[in-house]
């Protein structure tokens, strides 16, 4: 099934979960014991991201491959234009497709390390937009593209954003998935403001539940997510117990996630960070 089918039925929300490759052995030997846990808690299909460089990007295909083998749920790979040729993301392509994966969460990337903007390489694609023309060229995969319901960081305001968002689903993206968030508000101005220009696709909100005070704040500096207060109070009430934080922020995601469904979002991405107890607690509260 292709991302628009996914939501074209008119059953149950569609649960997504998002997994990154690991960068080491062991790190993938942790995985492969979180994907039954994460596999029995049924989503409807899951995806992988794709690195800035090097061998997690090799790991991509390979973990989308193992989960839709071992586990029967399909899955999409993340594929960034980030250093890589039209060639090179064609043969990209070809691998992805001879493994059986039809779905692609198109993206432009961030600059490598080192490099303050993001420049394309030459023969490369310098936006996302252009990477979802050439998968639609290409006819064969699924595609979903990035929102950002507080603005891409690097974006001058949120109209140019939004113009810029408009360009990769005139260009085939099928669904966008946001960024995290953690006040429902935003999300719910930004489906707004998308059909005010008339994006009319699924836009399926993207959720991170909370570890630690710390983990948030550096997430939230590097995608421009804002901490509501209130959040802010309850993780902090946790003090030194990491388990009481933790379940601060399990609590947050379960409320948002319900308010999300109850007023009507298509579904719900989940960032899992390659742990699978988050997802258990939350699913049993849901
Ligand atoms: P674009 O849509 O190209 O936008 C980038 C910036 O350029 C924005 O400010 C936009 O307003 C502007 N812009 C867009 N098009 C144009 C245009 N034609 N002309 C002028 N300006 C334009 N990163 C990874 O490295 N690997 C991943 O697997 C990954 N997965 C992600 C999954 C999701 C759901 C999300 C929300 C983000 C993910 N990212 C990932 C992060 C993403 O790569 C960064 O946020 C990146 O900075 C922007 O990517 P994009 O696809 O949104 O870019």
């Amino acid at each position: 099934m292709n991302f628009a089918e996914y939501f074209s039925r008119d059953d149950a929300p569609v649960i997504s979960f998002e997994v990154f490759p690991p960068k080491s052995d062991k790190a993938m030997e942790s995985l492969q014991r979180v994907l039954p846990r994460l596999a029995a808690l049924e989503p409807s299909y899951m995806t992988v991201t794709y690195g800035a460089m090097g061998t997690t990007r090799v790991r991509t295909v390979e973990v989308a491959s193992l989960i839709q083998d071992e586990h029967e749920l399909e899955c999409a790979c993340h594929l960034t234009c980030v250093g890589a040729t039209k060639d090179q993301i064609e043969a990209q392509l070809e691998h992805i497709h001879d493994r059986g994966l039809r779905n692609i969460v198109a993206l432009r990337g961030d600059p490598p390390r080192g490099q303050d903007e993001f420049k394309a390489v030459p023969g490369g694609f310098s936006y996302a937009n252009e990477l979802v023309e050439f998968l639609r060229e290409d006819g064969r995969f699924g595609i979903a593209v990035a929102g950002y319901p507080e603005k891409h960081l690097e974006a001058p305001d949120m109209a140019t954003d939004l113009a810029n968002l408009k360009r990769k689903i005139d260009a085939g993206g099928q669904i966008v998935i946001t960024q995290l968030f953690y006040d429902n508000a935003d999300y719910f101005r930004f489906v707004e403001e998308t059909r005010e220009i008339g994006i009319e696709v699924p836009i399926v909100p993207g959720l991170l539940p909370i570890q630690s005070l710390p983990q948030i704040e550096k997430l939230a500096g590097m995608c421009g997510a804002k901490i509501p207060e209130e959040l802010r109070q309850r993780l902090a009430a946790g003090g030194e117990d990491a388990d009481a934080v933790r379940q601060a922020g399990i609590d947050w995601c379960i409320e948002q996630s319900r308010d999300l469904l109850a007023r009507g979002a298509p579904g719900i991405h989940y960032y899992v960070l390659n742990r699978a107890s988050n997802m258990e607690a939350i699913f049993e509260a849901l």
